[in-house]
C-alpha cells in the first residue's frame, strides 16, 4: 500500500510546529538574558544585542511581554512563523523551509532576523 502523500505532509507539518513551539521559551530566555546583561553593561552579548536591535526599531522589550508572547506562540501549519520575531517583537514573519540535504536537516530560515530553526531537536 502506498502512503498517502496527504498523510507524509500532515506528519511534516506536526513536526515543524513542535520543533517551533519548543523554540519560543527558549527566545524568552534569550530576552531575558539581553535584558540582564544590558542591565549589567553587558551589552555586547548575542542576547543583548538583540533586545538592543528590537529597542532601535521602536519596539520596548520587556520580561512580562516577552513571557505572554512565548505562551500564546501558536504557529499554524503551512504558515509558520518565527518564534525569535514573536517574542521579541510581537510580530509574525514567516519561515522559509530549506529541504534536508546529506548534510543537514531540514531548517527554517527567518529573513528578518537571520534566525534558523531546524526541525528536528535531536
Ligand atoms: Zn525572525
Amino acid at each position: 500500500m502506498n502512503t498517502p502523500a496527504a498523510e507524509t505532509d500532515s506528519t511534516l507539518e506536526e513536526l515543524r510546529i513542535a520543533a517551533l513551539v519548543r523554540q519560543a521559551p527558549l527566545e524568552f530566555a534569550r530576552v531575558v538574558y539581553g535584558l540582564n546583561d544590558r542591565a549589567n553593561g553587558r551589552a555586547g552579548t548575542m542576547a543583548a544585542e538583540d533586545v538592543a536591535r528590537t529597542v532601535r526599531q521602536g519596539v520596548p522589550v520587556t520580561r512580562e511581554r516577552a513571557e505572554q508572547r512565548a505562551r500564546a506562540f501558536l504557529p499554524l501549519a503551512g504558515q509558520e512563523h518565527c518564534p525569535r520575531c514573536w517574542v521579541f517583537h510581537g510580530i509574525k514573519s514567516p519561515l522559509h523551509y530549506r529541504e534536508a540535504t546529506d548534510d543537514r536537516p531540514e531548517s527554517g530560515g527567518c529573513k528578518v532576523c537571520g534566525a534558523e530553526y531546524a526541525t528536528t531537536l535531536d
